[in-house]
């Protein structure tokens, strides 16, 4: 993982700011004024969870669109997302969330008892429904609803799919990890130059897929979304899928095709042709290697 703060998680600091512990930017915030991720902020020389429980989206998907291809296949999710995100893809298909404030996006304040009762009401009227899944803007700048939502969640029998993209600092995985029974973690390009362009850390998120592959317990899956420009070399993929396998050769790896979005707006889709070369580069190295957003 990428240098670790240099000081203790929330501790408050001598110059007036704190520093944020819970993802490799480290952010040193002032008082009253928030991180990058727009999510976490300092209070009282203390860094802390703004947006905890500010909820922006929630729906009810099938399980294949987070996507989980081998997990309690048919089953549905009380899926759940609020503002803020610690990286700048131009790619963001939610970047109306991921890149907003509090005061770009409405939101409301949900408690976790408030949303396991609805996610327990919504199995009461349909048994598919499995749980609950932390998703669409970036779940872990608020780790903490997370935990506190899943541990309440898991009390009640229901489970926990966490969609993330992974960069995060074990302050954050080592809390919410063992709560997760599911999860898709984004490994968007395996060129920690790439990563940076993003605003994240290939080495902090290969340290996260790896807890999560080492999770008793946890099911995990990892999506490659190949971006023209970004993420579009199939030695990097089979590189890629290598690593993986070396971690437990049963990951499913989603390669998934982009379609023009937000920054890129102008951008071509992935070659359909380029997916299946992958694909099969991936296949050399892990059992199941998919591709998502191909309908040909
Ligand atoms: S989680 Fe947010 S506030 Fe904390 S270091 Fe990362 S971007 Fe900064
Ligand atoms: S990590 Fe995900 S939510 Fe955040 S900017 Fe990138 S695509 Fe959007």
């Amino acid at each position: 993982m990428e240098a670790a703060p240099a000081q203790a998680a929330g501790a408050p600091s001598p110059a007036g700011a704190a520093t944020c512990g819970s993802c490799p930017h480290a952010c040193a915030v002032r008082e009253g004024s928030l991180g990058l991720c727009g999510a976490r902020g300092c209070r009282e020389g203390r860094i802390v969870p703004v947006a905890y429980g500010r909820v922006t989206s929630m729906a009810i998907d099938p399980v294949e669109k987070k996507p989980l291809a081998r997990w309690r296949p048919g089953s549905l999710l009380l899926s759940v997302g609020g503002y803020g995100c610690n990286m700048r893809c131009a790619f963001c298909q939610n970047h109306e969330i991921s890149q907003a404030g509090a005061d770009d996006v409405a939101w409301r304040e949900v408690a976790p008892d408030e949303l396991v009762a609805a996610t327990l009401a919504a199995r009461e009227d349909d048994p598919r429904v499995q749980g609950i899944a932390y998703t669409y803007n970036e779940p872990l700048c608020c780790w903490e609803f997370v935990r506190d939502t899943a541990e309440l969640a898991r009390s009640r029998g229901l489970a926990n799919v966490l969609v993330s993209n992974g960069c995060f600092a074990d302050e954050a995985i080592g809390a919410v990890a063992p709560l997760v029974d599911a999860a898709n973690i984004d490994l968007k390009a395996f060129d920690e130059a790439a990563y940076r362009r993003l605003g994240g850390s290939l080495a902090c998120v290969r340290e996260t897929i790896r807890a999560l592959a080492d999770e008793p317990g946890c099911h995990l899956e990892v999506t490659t979304l190949v971006v023209p420009g970004v993420s579009d070399s199939v030695g990097d993929v089979e590189e890629a899928a290598a690593w993986l396998a070396s971690l437990d050769p049963s990951i499913t790896y989603h390669l998934t095709r982009f379609f023009p979005r937000w920054k890129m707006s102008d951008a071509s889709p992935t070659p359909v042709d380029l997916l299946r070369r992958m694909q099969e580069a991936a296949s050399r190295h892990l059992g199941d290697a998919r591709l998502g957003n191909v309908w040909l």
